[in-house]
C-alpha cells in the first residue's frame, strides 16, 4: 500500500494492455496493470480457437487506431506474441493472478482490493471485458446435459452432432472450424447473417454451399431436453432434433456487481454510466474501456483506443 500509482488497470485484455503501453509511452511514470487470470488477454487464450484469423475490423467494423499500438490482422498467436512484445518492451508492472473485488475512492485517492493485496492510485481504468460470464439462453439447461453444453470450443471431439448458436462473428468461425471433423449446424434466430465481417460472411457462404455448416436461420430454440445421452433440441417451429453438444456464442454479460462495487452507477438497462467521449464515469478519475463500453459489438482495435483517449484526458486533467 506504500506506491501511489498514477494509473492502475485493472484487466489484462486488449483494453488495459493499450491503455498501460499508452500511458507508459505518454508519459505517466508509476503504471500497475492487475489481471484475474495467469497471463494477459484471457478472453482471447479461453475463446478464440488456435491459429484462428484475427480481424482487425471486426464484426464489420472498420477502426482507425489511433494510438501508439499498431495491432494488424493477424492470428491468435501472433496477436499474443503482439502483446507479450508490447508489455516487455514498455516494462510493464504487472500483478497476475490477482482479481479485484472493490474499488473505492477516498480523499481523492482510489483503493483498489483484490486477492493479492491493496493498492492505491490516482487514477483507475477498468477493463474487464464481457466474457467473465458468457451470455447463456433463457430456458433452462438440464443439469444432465451441463458438460456438453458450451460457451467456446473447449472439450469439443471430433464424428460430433453439434448445432452452434449465434448469429456473429464468433459463431461463424466456430462453426466453420468444428466442421473439419464433426456434423455442424448454426442456429440463429434472424433470417440473414448481417452480423459477421465480410471474410466470416463469405466464409459461412461457401461452407453452407458446399453442404459444410447447415445453416437454420429464422429459428429460436424454445428448450433444450436430456434423451437418451442425447441433447434433444426444441425449436419455435415446433421441430426437435438431437445433437451431441450445443455451443453457444451469443456474447457475454455486464459485470453488474463488480462495476456497482466500484461504485459506478448503471443506466435502466444494467449498462455502465459514463461520458462517451472520455469514458470517465461519474467519478472522476475512474473510468471504463473495451467491451464493458458497449452492450454489444466489441473489438480489439475499439479496446485499443479506448485506452489511448483516456490516457489522454487523464493527461490533460494533471496540466
Ligand atoms: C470467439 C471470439 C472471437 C473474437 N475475434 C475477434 C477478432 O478477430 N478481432 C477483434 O478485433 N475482436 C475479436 N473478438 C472480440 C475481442 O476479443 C474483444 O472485443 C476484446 O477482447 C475486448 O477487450 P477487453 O480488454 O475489453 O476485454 P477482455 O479481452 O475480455 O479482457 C478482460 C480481461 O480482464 C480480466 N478480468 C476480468 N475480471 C477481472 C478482475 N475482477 N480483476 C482483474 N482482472 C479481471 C480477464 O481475465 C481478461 O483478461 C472476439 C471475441 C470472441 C469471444
Amino acid at each position: 500500500m506504500n506506491d501511489i500509482y498514477d494509473l492502475v488497470v485493472i484487466g489484462g485484455g486488449p483494453g488495459g494492455i493499450g491503455a498501460v503501453v499508452e500511458a507508459k509511452i505518454l508519459g505517466l511514470e508509476k503504471v500497475l496493470l492487475i489481471e484475474k487470470s495467469d497471463n494477459h488477454s484471457n478472453t482471447i487464450r479461453k475463446f478464440y480457437k488456435n491459429n484462428k484469423r484475427v480481424d482487425k475490423d471486426w464484426q464489420g467494423q472498420t477502426v482507425e487506431l489511433e494510438g501508439n499500438v499498431e495491432f494488424v490482422d493477424g492470428t491468435k498467436e501472433s496477436t499474443l506474441d503482439y502483446f507479450d512484445k508490447l508489455l516487455d518492451d514498455e516494462t510493464i508492472d504487472s500483478q497476475f493472478n490477482c482479481e479485484v473485488t472493490k474499488v473505492e475512492k477516498r480523499d481523492n485517492i482510489f483503493y483498489i482490493y483484490s486477492n493479492c493485496g491493496d493498492f492505491r492510485a490516482k487514477n483507475v481504468i477498468i477493463s474487464i471485458g464481457r466474457m467473465g460470464k458468457p451470455n447463456k439462453p433463457k430456458y433452462r439447461i438440464p443439469p444432465s446435459i451441463r458438460s456438453r453444453v458450451n460457451y467456446n470450443l473447449d472439450k469439443c471431439g471430433n464424428g460430433e452432432d453439434i448445432i452452434v448458436v449465434g448469429g456473429g462473428d464468433s459463431a461463424v468461425e466456430y462453426a466453420c472450424e468444428l466442421s473439419a471433423t464433426n456434423n455442424v449446424r448454426l442456429c440463429y434466430r434472424r433470417d440473414k447473417l448481417t452480423r459477421p465481417n465480410p471474410t466470416n460472411r463469405k466464409m459461412i457462404g461457401e461452407y453452407a454451399e458446399r453442404g459444410k455448416v447447415r445453416l437454420k436461420l429464422g429459428m429460436d430454440i424454445e428448450s433444450l431436453e436430456s434423451q437418451h445421452g442425447k441433447i434433444k433440441v426444441n425449436f419455435s417451429n415446433g421441430e426437435s432434433k438431437l445433437y451431441d453438444r450445443v455451443i453457444y456464442a451469443i456474447g457475454g454479460t455486464t459485470p453488474k456487481e463488480f462495476l456497482k462495487s466500484c461504485g459506478i452507477s448503471l443506466d435502466k438497462k444494467g449498462e455502465p454510466i459514463f461520458n462517451p467521449n472520455t469514458y470517465e464515469t461519474e467519478t472522476k478519475g475512474l473510468y471504463i474501456a473495451g467491451d464493458i463500453a458497449f452492450s454489444s459489438g466489441g473489438s480489439i482495435a475499439i479496446a485499443l483506443n479506448h485506452g489511448y483517449r483516456i490516457v489522454n484526458h487523464i493527461l490533460k486533467n494533471r496540466q
